[in-house]
């Protein structure tokens, strides 16, 4: 599966936890990240990861556009609610395109650990049968 890890600064120490705790898991899947985000994972874990711009510079909107593609199967999106971020229509346009896709898409720590041991377990394997039909 494609996965797409995106963190705001102040949630990015969160996501490289999690992909520590989860490295076994991940490094089964092809991970696509934002600029910093993917950079602080792949440090923290040697995991690779495609990374695209910074969130700001335009990475959330690169993200997108493999959504609007259909070559995105999940997102994990950990925001933070509590800082105003300059780029905020991107970040709407990005759960918005998750939504018209029906691409999964954790946006806290207690969505994904349900996303990744579903991830695990095969839940999505409606997605290769999307993939198969497109
Ligand atoms: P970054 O972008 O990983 O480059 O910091 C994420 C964001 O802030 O949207």
């Amino acid at each position: 599966m494609k996965i797409a890890l995106i963190a705001h600064d102040k949630k990015k120490q969160d996501l490289v936890d999690f992909s520590i705790a989860y490295r076994g898991i991940f490094e089964k899947h092809e991970l696509f990240a934002t600029g910093t985000t993917g950079l602080k994972i792949m440090e923290a874990t040697g995991l690779t990861i495609t990374r695209f711009k910074s969130g700001p510079l335009g990475g959330d909107q690169e993200i997108g556009s493999l959504i609007a593609k259909n070559e995105m199967d999940a997102v994990f999106f950990f925001r933070d609610p509590l800082t105003a971020q300059s780029h905020e229509p991107d970040i709407t346009a990005l759960v918005r395109l998750c939504d018209v896709y029906n691409i999964p898409l954790a946006t806290n720590m207690g969505t994904a650990e349900i996303l990744i041991h579903g991830l695990e377990r095969g839940d999505f394997t409606w997605r290769k049968i999307v993939h198969d039909q497109s």
